[in-house]
């Protein structure tokens, strides 16, 4: 008697947890799925505008390279179907393009954010490769979002200089690899892998790519999945990297 009573009424409690735990993993499959973007379960709270941009490489094709330095209202972000691309990406293995939001409170990032609300009806507008420089190298510390931008600022600097100085670029991604904790930060982390190892790997490097690609592989296991974690086919590129490097490991540079 008494059992049955205390059974009945812990029972409310029970459907209530197991139907929490029902949504729960109802939640985690949609993202699983691909059916929940990033972008959606991020805190847009605090962004006033997203910069994409594409590290300039030979290998990054035409569309990609069109699309890099567009900015966009959040609002416009938040679109269904939104692509920061005008048409598709013409790689097998997709370019590395980063969409990384800001709150923007420095003087250029405040002119930026001034003639992107001037282009509400578009929602967007295109920088230069020279611009975006400007943009990162204004006095983001100094201003009352450094805190808030301080992820996103050092991965577009990153991006913006492989091409002039490298040692800038590996320190951005060195940062946003031992940073990136926050879920809007986690989808920066695996271009950051994968554009500081192919920079190891092209200066030589070798110790430390290697070191990065296992450290890489520890982060995203294979037989795990999540929202922010690399494709089949990202792995592959660090797979092989690692072989190349193995490999190639007891080769001394000639005096
Ligand atoms: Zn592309």
């Amino acid at each position: 008697m008494f059992e049955s009573f205390e059974f009945s009424a812990v029972m409310p409690y029970v459907v209530a947890i197991l139907g929490l735990v029902v949504v729960w993993q109802y939640y985690q499959m949609q993202i699983m799925a691909g059916r929940i973007l990033a972008v959606d379960i991020f805190d847009r709270s605090g962004i006033r505008m997203y910069v994409y941009v594409v590290p300039e490489d030979e290998e990054t094709c035409e569309a990609c390279s069109v699309a890099s330095g567009q900015v966009f209202l959040p609002s416009h972000v938040a679109k269904e179907g939104f692509s920061p691309l005008h048409g598709t990406c013409q790689r097998p293995v997709p370019c590395l393009g980063v969409l990384v939001g800001l709150y923007g409170g420095w003087l250029e990032a405040r002119g930026i954010v001034e003639r992107l609300r001037a282009s509400a009806k578009k929602g967007w507008i295109r920088l230069s490769a020279e611009e975006l420089r400007v943009l990162v190298n204004g006095q983001w510390e100094m201003s009352i979002s450094a805190e808030t931008d301080r992820v996103g600022v050092h991965i577009l600097e990153a991006m913006c200089y492989e091409k002039i100085n490298q040692v800038v670029s590996v320190t951005g991604y060195r940062y946003v690899i031992n940073e990136a904790k926050e879920v809007r930060h986690l989808l920066l982390l695996v271009p950051a892998y994968l554009r500081l190892a192919l920079l190891l790997v092209r200066s030589g490097e070798k110790e430390e790519a290697l070191e990065l690609i296992e450290r890489f592989e520890t982060r995203f296991p294979t037989r795990k999945r999540g929202p922010h974690f690399p494709t089949r086919e990202q792995q592959n590129i660090m797979k092989t990297r690692k072989m190349f490097l193995l490999e190639n490991r007891q080769e001394k540079v000639p005096a």
